[in-house]
């Protein structure tokens, strides 16, 4: 692999593992690999690690360790929340969550509706936002849980996820929230959100890839997903990753004393990158809510541009971007986000997501902003879909604009 420098606005994918996580991780793949479910004290040293991990995490969510369950992932985590709401309500059949979730709940509710379940998947606003009256109309007596993300990966958009939570409440249905991209970032209060589970992955707050948690609120009746033996309580089977689980805890520490440094530094690199481009570049668009959203991620459509076209031009560079979900790369469909908050196929298919880090430097953001405006020029200069172009129809540049803008401030203010 080449060693040359790379500039990181892809933090919503995945984030370098950060150094000192990897310090606490290494004595557990090289002197204490002992099995902490052991007896003997060669096993019972690395349990001693595996429970201080636990705490760790516990603390970054505000929770008691022994709601954390720690699993392979993300993905595992979300699946495993869905999957026990359904096995001990076995008369409740139908389930809540949104169009713009991760492919993690979207899939997994496209299998359970084969698989004979219902599954309501609640529309968006065009700025990205949950109408939560809709939230509540949607819940039925066979509804047996909703599962709402806080924030979006592809725009950084925020669910209110405590009215959420209040109303599933309220109805006796339970509450899960995808909450992968927010340590960090947001403060985490399990006990004030009032959620019944909430997931989270290592990899997303700078700690290796292949290991994430549930949260389970105390006295919740569950249901393991992956079955086995006794370890997370009887909760999921598998023998502890252990250098990954240290790891994740040390993360946890570094993530709650880095929220401030993400609300301004990072903020700060965040609006001035897309203060820049929107208001150099022409015929820019910002997707959803201004706001309402993470402090390190833009998702900024460049009409008239193919996003594919815009990536392989910064990846030459060195400039690490997406468009949309990296789960989607490499497929010509547009974003399910985008297109559930009413872009039109050919904007969600010109629209690039920035997400930044503590890593990310004032330097990073002048070389992005430095080619970025040439790289689209150019593209523009070659497109069939450019107004200029000789063979395309006349486009009112200037009103779409001025529509979207408007479309977006008026979900913002129908919010109640
Ligand atoms: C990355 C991500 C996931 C999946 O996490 P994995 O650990 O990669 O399975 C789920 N939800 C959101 C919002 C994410 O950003």
């Amino acid at each position: 692999m080449s060693t040359r420098k790379v500039y990181y606005f892809d933090n919503n994918a995945t984030t370098r593992v950060a150094p000192e996580v990897v310090e606490t991780m290494v004595p557990f793949l090289t002197e204490f690999w002992g099995n902490p479910s052991s007896a003997y004290r060669f096993g019972a040293e690395v349990h001693k690690h595996v429970d201080a991990a636990r705490a760790r995490v516990a603390a970054l969510v505000n929770a008691d360790p022994r709601e954390i369950v720690f699993t392979s992932c993300g993905t595992e985590s979300n699946n495993s929340a869905i999957h026990s709401a359904l096995a001990v309500n076995p008369s409740k059949r139908h389930v809540i969550t949104t169009a713009v979730e991760h492919s993690a709940n979207i899939n997994f509710c496209e299998y359970l509706q084969k698989r004979g379940f219902e599954i309501t998947f609640l529309p968006v606003e065009p700025d990205g936002s949950i109408d939560i009256h809709l939230v509540e109309s949607s819940i039925r007596p066979d509804t047996a849980i909703v599962s709402a993300m806080w924030a979006n990966n592809e725009t950084g958009v925020l669910f209110p996820i405590e009215e959420i939570a209040a109303i599933c409440r309220s109805k006796g249905v339970l509450f899960h929230t995808d909450a992968v991209q927010t340590p960090g970032k947001l403060k985490i209060d399990v006990k004030a959100m009032g959620a019944d589970f909430l997931s989270l992955s290592a990899h997303k707050l700078h700690a290796p890839k292949g290991i994430g948690m549930l949260y389970v609120k105390r006295r919740t009746k569950y249901q393991p997903y992956v079955i086995g033996g006794h370890q997370e309580n009887g909760r999921r089977g598998g023998t502890e990753n252990v250098a990954n689980i240290v790891g994740f805890g040390r993360a946890a520490e570094l993530a709650m004393a880095s929220l401030a440094e993400e609300n301004t530094r990072v903020r700060g690199l965040r609006d001035r990158l897309e203060g820049t481009i929107l208001s150099t570049i022409p015929n820019t668009l910002r997707n959803g809510s201004r706001d309402h959203r993470l402090p390190n991620t833009t998702n900024i459509c460049f009409e008239f541009v193919e996003a594919e076209a815009i990536l392989l031009k910064l990846d030459l560079l060195g400039i690490c971007a997406s468009s949309g979900s990296a789960c989607t790369t490499g497929s010509l469909d547009p974003s399910h986000v985008l297109s559930a908050m009413g872009l039109t196929p050919m904007r969600a298919r010109g629209s690039v997501r920035f997400s930044l880090g503590m890593y990310n430097t004032d330097e990073d953001v002048d070389f992005l902003l430095k080619h970025l405006p040439g790289i689209i020029a150019d593209l523009r200069a070659m497109s069939p879909l450019n107004p200029e172009h000789p063979d395309n129809d006349k486009y009112d540049v200037e009103a779409a604009r001025a529509k979207h803008e408007q479309d977006m401030a008026q979900s913002l203010g129908d919010r109640p």
